[in-house]
């Protein structure tokens, strides 16, 4: 089938009278990308024009329906969709939320060679023929909720096009909209505010050494007041957030839980401390399914409530995530055996409930911008997950302001990836980014990301997210072999923006050398780092702390 020629088409792009508003936003970026490749401007009609020459389907039309009586939109839900030719024809069309959208960017990406490398960065080939051989695809996603977490990813344009729908991307109706949660996480001060509560009634938090702590603690989750104020917060989330979907009834970053009889009868009863916090959300979300049979109530399975509960199950609206922060990531969750307890964890939880979501780190926490090697648990973790049954999968980076850590786009451009299909071929996909986003300087960066690989592997290292630049595969030798690797790089490029791309990427090595003092040329390094960190906008350095901060420290030490 030929699309376009020497500027010209005879194609026109057909959609629904009634399409949703985003296979109408789906009928526009095709028209604009196939103009921008093809230099053809093909008109988009709805299924009640009269149509004549072959069309490009974009969704579900009556037009559809009489040019492909076979093609079957029902089983793919709000995101599947169907990429296939028909005659002279060829369909983009599947789920009305996103689905068709989906087959629209799938096809520019995977049969034209369109490529979205963040929010900034693409790539649109131009062609004077384009023609296209006969496909027949469907597919769906491996998580229904998809959140590659770094700053660049939440562009809404970024996010549509490589298929993120978590809560943080900016994705508006035309985009298909996306997964939102109401209050993200760490919620039980919101539910019960401490201010509020406390003088009057202490005994609605947590009892820790014979006291009841007013901050940096939790609820008592087994008091019938603390249960009814929770609800009533709840149900007013749910009235001011109508596009909610999922709405956060969960522990906070520190143990302290309730040190009560009632509270530690169920704990002791059930071998965890989640079963207080799943007794408690499940007795909630009991009330807010009377009223509001589809929202959602998320908790977490994180540190203190990290093991599955013997007897108590998630009640159907429940939704628990589970968090593997304290695992190793240079080797994969299913076979490190640091990770042992997290896998049986994970085994337990995915038989209580089939509303399991993750909460998966793939940066340094207290280092975003440090080397982190962690390429080779990327693929297998998020594997590792589908084949245990989890529904939706956040994957923390970077978030903060500025953005910005090492390899950030990169990372989240695979991760959307694996996201929606586990099974692509991560090493492809690396290689496709670094020569779009580096250009000539791209195989000095391979040799980078391969040589911390190597060592990583060959120290046999436990890497958490919490290393430091002490790092053991972060000798000298390693940053000497860096050093010289990203000269040639910067050597290579063919423009100033590419070479400014590459300076970022050589952030992480600066911020080694900086923080080992025994670097000569230490004040100049910093200058650097700081100069090229403030043009890319970076703003932070690690959770909640920015990198003026680090700045003075840097400079006056000797
Ligand atoms: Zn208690
Ligand atoms: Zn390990």
């Amino acid at each position: 089938m030929t699309l376009a020629q020497d500027g010209k088409s005879r194609c026109t792009i057909v959609i629904g009278a009634g399409a949703s508003p985003s296979e109408r936003h789906a009928a526009d970026e095709l028209q604009t990308f196939l103009k921008r490749i093809s230099g053809a401007a093909i008109p988009i009609t709805t299924d009640d024009q009269e149509i004549a020459g072959p069309m490009i389907l974009v969704g579900a039309s009556e037009s559809l329906t009489r040019a492909a009586p076979d093609v079957d939109l029902e089983p793919l839900g709000d995101e599947g969709f169907v990429i296939k030719t028909v005659g002279p024809h060829l369909v983009l069309a599947g789920g009305r939320l996103r689905g068709s959208m989906y087959a629209v960017y799938t096809f520019l990406e995977d049969y034209l060679g369109c490529r979205w490398y963040s929010s900034k960065v693409s790539k649109i080939p131009k062609r004077k023929v384009v023609r296209i051989d006969a496909i027949d695809r469907t597919e769906r996603p491996a998580f229904a909720y998809r959140e590659p977490f770094y700053t660049d990813a939440f562009d809404a344009d970024w996010a549509a096009r490589n298929r993120a729908n978590g809560n943080r991307h900016r994705l508006d109706e035309a985009r298909g909209g996306k997964i939102t949660y109401s209050h993200f996480v760490h919620t039980f001060y919101q539910l019960v505010p401490p201010d509020k509560y406390y003088d009057e009634h202490p005994e609605y938090f947590s009892l820790v050494g014979g006291e009841r702590k007013r901050s940096r603690a939790q609820l008592c989750l087994t008091n019938p007041d603390v249960l009814r104020i929770a609800t009533e917060t709840v149900m007013k989330w749910i009235e001011a957030a109508p596009g909610a979907t999922i709405f956060s009834v969960a522990p906070h970053a520190c143990h302290k839980d309730c040190e009560c009889p009632n509270c530690r009868a169920i704990d002791d009863r059930e071998g965890s401390h989640a079963g207080s916090v799943l007794a408690f959300v499940n007795a909630l979300a009991e009330q807010v399914e009377k009223r509001y049979p589809d929202k959602l109530i998320d908790t977490l399975a994180y540190q203190y409530t990290r093991k599955p509960t013997k007897t108590i199950r998630p009640r159907r609206n429940v939704l628990v995530r589970l968090c593997s922060i304290e695992c190793c990531f240079s080797h994969p969750l299913a076979t490190c055996e640091v990770n042992a307890s997290f896998r049986d964890d994970i085994v337990g939880w995915s038989k209580l409930t089939d509303r399991l979501y993750v909460w998966d780190y793939v940066t340094d926490f207290p280092h975003y911008i440090m080397p982190f090697p962690n390429w080779e648990v990327l693929g297998p973790n998020v594997r590792f997950f589908r084949d245990h049954g989890v529904e939706g999968l956040f994957e923390q980076g970077n978030y903060s302001r500025g953005g910005g850590g090492e390899f950030a786009e990169l990372r989240a451009y695979i991760l959307a990836k694996l996201l929606w299909n586990p099974d692509i071929d991560q090493e492809a996909v690396m290689a496709d980014f670094l020569k779009g986003y580096y250009g000539k300087g791209w195989r000095p960066l391979l040799e980078y990301i391969t040589m911390l690989r190597d060592k990583v592997r060959q120290e046999n290292f436990h890497m958490n997210i919490w290393v430091g630049p002490d790092a053991p595969y972060l000798t000298d030798d390693v940053i000497d072999r860096a050093k010289r690797l990203f000269d040639r790089a910067e050597v290579l490029v063919e423009n100033d923006e590419i070479h400014e791309r590459i300076r970022v990427a050589r952030l992480p090595i600066r911020y080694v050398r900086i923080t080992r003092r025994a670097e000569p040329n230490r004040q100049r390094l910093i200058d650097e780092f700081v100069a090229v960190a403030e043009r890319a906008g970076i703003t932070d350095i690690r959770e909640g702390r920015s990198l003026k901060d680090f700045i003075p420290g840097w400079r006056a030490a000797k």
